[in-house]
């Protein structure tokens, strides 16, 4: 590893397991310095622990991404930590799925308060003050699910589908103040997420988990399930100077998936 991320100031959303905690290892590896959020605090303590970083580089806080009042509170203590934040990385989210004639409106709601309105939130509580230094990047994670039909996860999907379009937009509004925003779109990753989709997809599909897992790896050119790290990979990518030319793009890393 190198030193890509040296002193930028990186918040990551989702950072207690998975995709986040991957990336805020592959953040603290290039040098950057990290807020970490969720909501379960002992995880977050146990993976400052683990990246041993100095106490000035790194700063947990458990937050809601749902609770807007919540989120502000947090950025604003983290600029007070570290003076302003470089990169925002909101990779929190929820899956769930069902037939649509079986989702209650409540878990659409459910689903769109966490999987957009956190990322809605975080990106009004950080983008002013990337506005006003004229530089930043915001690096949102979708998903597959936000670039095509999936049976038996509507809800999911329109909510990914509404981060691929907010990033669109935020993006030609950010780019006369020189800060990026981009989307990373993961196809399967082996996180705790994947194994719940597995059990609540098969069940939603009338299928064994392995007869599901089956079918849905027969649609992937490469075969594989994706790593957290792979996905870490990219998210260091966009958020380095190397990416200051790309704004407003969805990339996917899928294995393939959505070719086929
Ligand atoms: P995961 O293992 O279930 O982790 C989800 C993370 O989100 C956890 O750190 C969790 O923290 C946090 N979170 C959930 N609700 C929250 C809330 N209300 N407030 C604050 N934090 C919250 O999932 P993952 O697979 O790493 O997924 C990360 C992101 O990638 C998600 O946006 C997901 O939709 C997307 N994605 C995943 C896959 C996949 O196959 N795994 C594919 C495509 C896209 P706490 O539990 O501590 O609150």
């Amino acid at each position: 590893m190198g030193q890509r991320l040296k002193d930028k100031v990186a918040l990551i959303t989702g950072a207690s397991r998975g995709i986040g905690q991957a990336i805020a290892q592959a953040y603290a590896a290039e040098g950057a310095k990290l807020c970490l959020l969720a909501t379960d605090a002992a995880r977050l303590t146990a993976l400052k622990e683990s990246l041993g970083l100095p106490d000035a580089h790194i700063l947990v806080q458990s937050v809601d991404v749902r609770q807007g009042d919540r989120v502000l509170q947090a950025v604003q203590t983290a600029i007070q930590h570290f003076g302003h934040i470089d990169v925002l990385v909101n990779n929190a989210g929820i899956y769930k799925s069902k037939p649509f004639l079986d989702y209650a409106v409540q878990d659409f709601q459910d689903l769109l308060d966490v999987n957009l309105m956190g990322v809605v939130n975080f990106m009004q509580a950080c983008l002013p003050g990337m506005q006003a230094r004229r530089t930043g990047s915001i690096v949102n994670i979708a998903s597959t699910a936000g670039k095509w039909g999936s049976r038996n996860q509507s809800a999911y999907n329109v909510s990914k589908h509404a981060v691929v379009g907010l990033t669109r937009c935020v993006a030609l509004e950010a780019s006369p103040y020189g800060v990026t925003v981009n989307a990373i779109c993961p196809g399967f990753v082996q996180t705790d997420m994947v194994e719940n989709l597995k059990k609540q997809a098969a069940e939603s599909a009338g299928a064994s988990v392995d007869a599901f897992m089956q079918a849905a790896l027969a649609r992937v050119p490469l075969g594989r399930i994706i790593t957290p790290e792979e996905i870490a990979a990219m998210a260091v990518y966009l958020g380095s100077a190397e990416a200051a030319g790309i704004t407003g793009q969805s990339m996917h890393i899928d294995g393939g998936m959505v070719l086929s």
